[in-house]
This record gives C-alpha cells, structure tokens and sequence, in this order.
C-alpha cells in the first residue's frame, strides 16, 4: 500500500524528521485560506500516487495565496498519470540550495534493508542508477542494532556534503529508517531532502510503500488507505480475496497458485506473448470467484485474450469451468479464451466447456501457443 507524500511525511515527522509546515486541501478556496495562514511563497502540490507529479504540472509555486488559489485551480483538473487530483498539500515554500536523495528499501539479495543516498536528488533515482552508478552510496542495516551513526555519516562523507550538515543528516536518516522499520515499509524514501539557503535540512518530498502482508498489525496505517487513488480492479480483488497484479500486455491470465501464476507467465512470455497480468484465484475457489476474477481481468480494455490454466486439487476443475461459463454470461466483452484444465475432476469441467464450444488445451505450452495466438491477431470483440 502506498501512502501520499503528506502522509509519509507525517510519518516521517513522527521520528523527528524536519519538514515544511503545510495542509491538505480538497478545493482552491481552502488552499488560498492555508497559504493565507502560511504567509508567503508556498508550494502547491498535487496528491496523487504515482511518480512524475512535477513533469505533469502537478507541482507549482506561488509567491501569493491568490496565485496558490488560481494554481490549485488549475491543478484540480489535471489528470496525472491517469489519476484525478483529489488532494493537493500546500507546503511552506523552501528556498532551496542542495537536493539530494534518501531512501530505505529492502535488499533481497543481502536479506537486510539498505539505506540509499544520492547527491544527484529531486530526480529518480532509477535514472541516477543507470546514468551515474558511481554516485550512489549505500549502507546496509542490522535490523537488530539498527541503523548506526557512523554509517550515516560515511553516506553523508560519500555525498560530499559539508560537514556542519552531518548530525542533522545523521539524524534525518535515522529518523527515516525507523519509520521504515516500524511500519514494515518496503520502501520510505525523501527525495529530495534539500539544504536550504537557510542551511536547514528538510524532507522536501516523501514516499513510503506498506507491505500489504504485514498491514494486519498496523490497523492505524491501514485507515490511511486512500480508496479513491487505487484501481478499481485490485480494490475489488483484494475485497474478494484474489491476488490480482496488473501487468502491460494484452493476454489475461487466470491461475491457481502463485507458483503456477508464475510458472505460466514465465511460459507466456517465453513463447513470445506479454501477459495482462497476474491473478490467483487461489485453492478451492467456487464458481462465484472464478466468475469474479473474470469480470476483473476483462475490465482491463488491453486485454485482447485470456488463458486459464487450472491444476485442480482442492479445486475441482468442473467448479472452474462452470466458473467460466457464469463469469462470461456476466460480461459484455468477448474475447478469445483457451483453458486448461487437469487435476480433480478433469474430464467433468472439460466436458462443460467442450458443451459450450471452448478451446481446451491439455498442457500448458499448447495452451500458450493458442493465445499467443490469438493475441496477436488482435482478436477483440
Ligand atoms: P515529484 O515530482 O512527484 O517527485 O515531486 P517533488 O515533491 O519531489 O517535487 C519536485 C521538485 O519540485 C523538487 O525536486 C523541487 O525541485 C521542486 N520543489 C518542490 N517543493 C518545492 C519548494 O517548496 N520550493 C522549491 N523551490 N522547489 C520545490
Ligand atoms: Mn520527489
């Protein structure tokens, strides 16, 4: 789950993070009233949760509360990325004189979290990766000492950055890593964290991503969710107890058992076809469920045709296919589909779909070429 930068950085602010003072507004009157109450230049900025609010024009500055007001206007009726602005957070505008990046993640291939810094911040740091390897320092955390000062400041000697800056640094860093920590983050990052000309340190930016799997023991920061900024399609398969990841290609996929998922994903795109996504309908899932997650798959207008492919052991393949069946009468859309089936009840659920005149297919690969197939024919409705 991911948060909005005003609620990172309240987070953030928490563990003695510095940031701007600021509030959110919902329309252009109350961002005026906030910039108001702030006094002087502000930043206007839209809260939506994808990347690239800046490149989009949904971040401004504004010398007056009436050019915040005119400002926010404006940025109410952009669509970024898709995404309708909602919220916009009206900071105290920060002279700045330094941006840099900061950020905690997970390592997997070291199993321990890494803190990340970058002299080059404001930009993503994906690009200062592939354009500027060298420029990134990083720092693994024992999470049982935690973060230790003397590795901030070789992040902070590793930035170059002047050393009347390092205890503030030292403890911005901390204070990021132990929000990480203690909301079982996969991701806080602040970028940028800026030197003012004021020679103050502050989390101009915030971004945290919550593992899903670990929001059950943290109710506080699931009442942050934003309802209105997911897609409709993984709030719906999450309330139905479905892992549904949308991916970019055309070919939709129903499976049972992540490792199958996965397994049949990796086949797609071997034989030269680009999966829609990533759904598990999971073990011994009814007919309702199957119809469920074929309404969600199919709510994607990318996806041009879909393969099922069911290992029936709890899950009973006559269920699945009468699954399939329902799941079509209920969507408006028609497109090719090919499924297979093998496990319990095999020969039961390949007769419902035969009756129906589906294509069946008996392996996987087989399958796969049917809807690579298909798929590149463009076959839509
Ligand atoms: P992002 O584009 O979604 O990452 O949004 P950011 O909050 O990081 O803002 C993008 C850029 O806008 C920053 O890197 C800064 O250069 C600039 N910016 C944001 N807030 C302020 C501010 O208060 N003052 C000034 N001068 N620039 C700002
Ligand atoms: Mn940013």
């Amino acid at each position: 789950m991911r948060l909005h930068e005003y609620q990172s950085k309240q987070l953030f602010a928490k563990q003695g993070v510095p940031i701007p003072r600021g509030e959110v507004a919902e329309t252009p009157a109350q961002v005026r009233a906030i910039a108001e109450k702030l006094g002087g230049a502000v930043a206007v900025k839209s809260q939506v949760l994808v990347g690239g609010r800046g490149k989009a024009g949904g971040i401004r500055l504004a010398k007056s509360p009436e050019e915040a007001e005119q400002l926010a206007a404006g940025i109410f009726e952009l669509e970024i990325n898709g995404l309708p602005v909602r919220k916009i957070l009206v900071d105290e505008a920060a002279e700045i004189s330094t941006e840099i990046y900061l950020g905690v993640t997970n390592d997997r291939t070291q199993g321990s979290p890494v803190l990340i810094a970058s002299a080059e911040g404001g930009v993503e740091i994906e690009e200062v990766a592939r354009t500027h390897p060298d420029k990134i320092a990083r720092a693994w955390v024992d999470p049982l000492i935690g973060l230790r000062d003397y590795q901030a400041r070789n992040l902070a000697a590793a930035m170059e950055l002047p050393r009347q800056h390092w205890s503030e640094f030292s403890q911005m860093a901390r204070g990021l890593f132990d929000t990480y920590w203690n909301s079982d983050a996969t991701l806080a990052e602040i970028n940028p964290l800026v030197i003012t000309r004021q020679d103050q340190l502050l989390a101009l930016d915030g971004k945290i991503v919550i593992d899903d799997n670990a929001l059950y023991r943290h109710p506080e920061l699931e009442q942050l969710r934003d309802l209105d900024e997911e897609a409709p399609s993984e709030r719906e398969a999450r309330g139905l107890g479905l892992s549904y990841v949308k991916l970019e290609g055309n070919i939709g996929c129903m499976v049972n058992g992540a490792g199958l998922a996965m397994a049949t994903m990796d086949v797609i795109k071997g034989l030269g076809g680009e999966p829609a996504n990533f759904l598990d309908i999971g073990g011994g899932a009814a007919a309702e469920k199957v119809a469920a997650a074929i309404q969600i798959i199919l709510a994607d207008p990318e996806v041009n045709s879909m393969m099922f492919n069911i290992f029936g052991g709890i899950t009973r393949c006559d269920e699945v296919a009468r699954g399939i069946l329902m799941g079509l009468e209920q969507v408006p859309r028609e497109v090719y589909l090919v499924t297979r089936l093998v496990g319990t009840n095999e020969e039961l659920g390949r007769k419902i779909l035969a009756d129906a005149k589906m294509d069946t297919a008996s392996s996987l690969v087989e399958a796969a070429e049917m809807v690579i197939e298909a798929a590149k024919m463009g076959v839509t409705e």
